[in-house]
């Protein structure tokens, strides 16, 4: 501990706290623009998705944002992201390249079209798939690279673009915690070849629940309706299905909030990466605190804010950190998800479907979730700090923020 007599003392030891005032809340979600389409939808006559106006008017501002050609909203972001990998026509055994830090959503429909999920390590601090790993974990056996914007950041599109055309791979985009993120100029979403959203009510667009998938490839396009409706086909009014789909239609209430919700995207976003920014540059220089890495070509969403505390460079634990910092007045928790996916039970026992794992039980897959192991994914879980950020926040709690990091990692460091 580094206690000199003109430091000032940590708010957990009779200091005074850096943010005085308690954390500006989310400001109230809903107004004027989902009543009004909530009102025009009471008056339609039904609520079914296929013709419905709200739908209609989610699908055409959806495309003001993301301009793909295809567009199907269904139920939820697993169900976009289940839609995206049933259209490849994966086979059973077959493989699809994944983030071992995410939702359980990413990897669900994979599983369930009997494809094998393969974790590829991250980048220390981007949190997102790593190229030089992907690289390492194609197989004859991939189909797919499913990378995830995690916390908002873009994933290193332009790279594992390449490294699927090179390979004859899809790239599908789970853009969950991404709504407004851009890459390269272009909206998050449009640069692989498939991209699938969220719309559950903890993202920063919502409808309480619901999702999109969406894409101009024409391989996969036409397929996408069909693949969340049962393979019913809306658009030639056929109802002899051709393959096995389940229903993950969206209803006219979810896409009134959702259309609605459309129009505040972008200045949502624009607030959330400016006191994301704002905050990286504040703290870029605290010895041992080491925050995210946002590519200069990135706009994030930041769903959330995620540092990293260095690995020995404090006499404290992470949990007396973050108590720390909470007693500075920092809406702060110690870590994300409690372990990587493939160390849940369900991935350490195979246990997909009653029990067994069809696709190993037949020797479709030799995979064996116990012995993966990504360490940079393992370390980031254990060293991680989560910060909330949001849009109704203000720069004195930012500068709060990082002047409390500062004070806390200045106290404790070694
Ligand atoms: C939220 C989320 C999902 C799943 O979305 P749901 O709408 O809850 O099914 C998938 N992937 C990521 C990265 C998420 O954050």
């Amino acid at each position: 501990m580094n206690t000199t007599a003109t430091e000032t003392p940590i708010a957990l030891e009779g200091g005074n706290p850096e943010i005085a005032s308690a954390a500006p809340p989310v400001p109230h979600r809903w107004g004027a623009a989902e009543k009004e389409c909530l009102d025009a939808m009471l008056e339609q006559a039904s609520l079914f998705y296929w013709g419905g106006p709200q739908t209609q008017l989610l699908t055409e501002r959806f495309q003001k944002h993301y301009p793909l050609k295809y567009v199907m909203p269904c139920s939820s972001g697993t169900a976009a992201i289940h839609i995206a990998v049933s259209v490849l026509g994966i086979k059973p055994g077959e493989e699809v390249i994944v983030p071992p830090i995410t939702d359980m959503g990413t990897v669900i429909g994979i599983l369930y079209q009997q494809g094998v999920p393969v974790f590829a390590d991250l980048g220390a601090h981007t949190y997102n798939l790593d190229p030089a790993d992907v690289r390492r974990k194609i197989t004859s056996k991939t189909r797919a690279i499913l990378a995830v914007h995690l916390t908002g950041n873009p994933a290193p599109l332009r790279e594992l673009r390449a490294l699927a055309d090179e390979h004859g791979l899809v790239l599908i985009e789970d853009c969950a915690q991404a709504w407004g993120a851009r890459y390269d100029g272009q909206p998050v979403g449009t640069l692989g070849h498939i991209g699938c959203y969220s719309l559950n009510d903890f993202k920063h667009i919502g409808c309480g629940d619901g999702g999109i998938v969406a894409t101009s490839d024409e391989r996969f396009g036409p397929l996408l309706q069909m693949s969340g409706d049962k393979a019913y086909d809306r658009v030639h009014g056929t109802k002899t299905p051709a393959f096995l789909a389940p229903n993950y239609r969206i209803t006219e209430p979810q896409s009134a909030v959702a259309a609605a919700q459309m129009e505040r995207m972008t200045g949502i976003t624009r607030r959330r990466h400016a006191l994301g920014m704002r905050l990286s540059a504040q703290i870029a220089d605290i010895p041992g605190v080491q925050p995210p890495e946002i590519d200069a070509k990135a706009i994030s969403s930041f769903w959330f804010y995620l540092l990293r505390l260095e690995e020995g460079a404090f006499s404290c634990d992470r949990t007396q950190f973050v108590k720390a910092l909470l007693a500075e007045g920092v809406v702060a928790q110690a870590g994300y998800i409690p372990m990587p996916l493939y160390q849940f039970d369900v991935f350490k026992n195979h246990h997909f479907f009653g029990g067994q794992w069809p696709v190993r039980d037949c020797g479709l897959t030799t995979m064996d979730y116990r012995k993966v192991s990504c360490p940079n994914a393992e370390a980031t879980l254990t060293s991680c700090v989560y910060l909330r950020i949001h849009q109704g926040m203000d720069e004195a709690y930012i500068d709060g923020t990082a002047r409390a990091l500062r004070k806390v990692a200045r106290h404790y460091h070694t």
